[in-house]
């Protein structure tokens, strides 16, 4: 963790508050975050979508027996022909959950079925398909190799090795892994406190009528659901005016009750001088322009033991600069170790778009396979930074780096799937 303060930070030579690039923003966030270190301990299932705060160590063998991949016979390998078929004597049964409890000498097998443990004596299972029984006999074909179909114990999973990191996200997956060791509780982190408000003259909450001029607040909308599919505890703190003297008191109550404090809007120019002096006596925030669209504006550092993010306003660009700065940060804080990067890959945008050199663009896309076979991209339409149902009809961002101009139909650009980025 860097004890360098945000301030000596965004003094670095190599610092522009007018043109700062994503990956730059990115990573000066990053040297400033502290994971959550307190844990609880959870019943398994309650752990699910949260952070493992300790590693989980197997206390088995998985599989705990030498056990058979498929149905067939358990049979000694060296009992085999190499060029032709065996008869052996089947001399009892080993199915998943009732073992064969004796050994297998030459000259005879144990039928055996997917699971069942792999009795003493034998090395190999012949799937039924290469054998054919007539009563008690087996006819075995010839070719199966030695050791065949054989699972060994802890072929997957060693007693007293680690199943699963600290850090890790539990998923389905780890949940049903947890499980089958046996284990009923893990420790996961608490959860990351989250404030959050609107501000803003202009917005009404649902259920008041609107004036002239005024907007529905929709921002605390996207920022909750975000949250709480991140698996944040969430403190919605409602729309606070352009009032110096409410804001104030919105900053302060939002950063002693949280670890987190988040708004939207009064970041960008012509807002932001007020805000500025505020929080300059709140605590230390820097504000950027960032070289991207949408969502130029951003501000972020600490109200007191708090990390501030200061979203702009515009619909679009609260979702995407959440998404593109405030989700790996958030995730960070949680405890997830390491933060991996939401995967992207390229796909044929069929449009043409309209792009300008110099900074990142996250235009809105529908990603779909073409009947070829290939993957193809769309942009969803207008892309105005307050035009939230490009957002909702969406299923990925198109992302266009600094350097890319205009792009013409039939160009291979990165995209990013918005289903799994929260
Ligand atoms: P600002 O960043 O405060 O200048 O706001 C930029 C634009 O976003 C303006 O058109 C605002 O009316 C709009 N806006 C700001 N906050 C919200 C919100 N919470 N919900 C919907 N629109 C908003
Ligand atoms: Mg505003």
């Amino acid at each position: 963790m860097s004890t360098l303060t945000i301030s000596q930070a965004s003094c670095a030579d190599d610092y522009d508050p007018n043109s700062m690039p994503v990956a730059k923003a990115r990573s000066f966030i990053h040297q400033f975050l502290d994971p959550v270190t307190a844990a609880v301990r959870v019943p398994v299932r309650s752990a699910l979508g949260r952070v493992l705060a300790e590693d989980v160590v197997s206390p088995v063998d998985v599989p705990a027996h030498r056990n058979s991949a498929m149905d067939g016979w358990a049979v000694r390998a060296a009992d085999l022909k190499p060029d032709a078929e065996t008869v052996l004597a089947e001399i009892g049964s080993s199915f998943a959950g009732r073992p064969f409890g004796g050994s297998v000498g030459p000259g005879q097998c144990v039928r055996i079925m997917t699971g069942g443990v792999v009795p003493e004596g034998v090395d190999t299972v012949v799937m039924q398909e290469r054998a054919k029984a007539s009563g008690k006999s087996i006819a075995i074909a010839s070719g199966p190799k030695a050791g065949q179909h054989v699972r060994e114990a802890g072929e997957d999973l060693k007693r007293g090795s680690v199943a699963l990191r600290r850090g890790r996200i539990v998923r389905p997956a780890e949940l049903g892994l947890v499980a089958s060791l046996g284990i009923g509780e893990v420790a996961v982190y608490r959860r990351l406190r989250v404030a959050f408000f609107s501000t803003g003259d202009e917005l009404k909450s649902i259920g008041t009528p609107l004036g002239e001029g005024e907007i529905y607040d929709s921002n605390r909308y996207t920022i909750h659901g975000m949250l709480t599919r991140l698996g944040c505890e969430v403190l919605d703190l409602g729309v606070v005016r352009d009032d110096p003297k409410l804001l104030e008191r919105a900053f302060r109550e939002a950063a002693a009750s949280a670890d987190v404090v988040i708004t939207s809007g009064g970041v960008s120019v012509g807002e932001a001088d007020f805000v500025k002096d505020l929080l300059g006596r709140l605590g230390e925030v820097v504000f950027w322009k960032i070289a991207m669209k949408p969502g130029r504006p951003l501000a972020y550092g600490k109200i007191g033991g708090a990390h501030f993010f200061g979203l702009p306003g515009n619909p679009v660009s609260v979702m995407v600069t959440f998404y593109q700065f405030v989700r790996d940060a958030l995730l960070a804080l949680m405890g997830v170790d390491p933060v991996a990067a939401p995967p992207t890959f390229t796909a044929r945008c069929t449009a043409r778009l309209k792009k300008v050199p110099g900074r990142t663009e996250f235009q809105r896309g529908v990603l779909a396979r073409e009947a070829d076979g290939t993957l193809a991209v769309r942009p969803t339409g207008e892309q105005g930074s307050g035009i939230l149902k490009s957002m909702s009809d969406a299923n990925c961002f198109i992302i266009l780096g600094d350097e890319t101009g205009n792009v013409e139909p039939g160009t291979m650009v990165e995209v990013q799937l918005l289903e799994g980025l929260v």
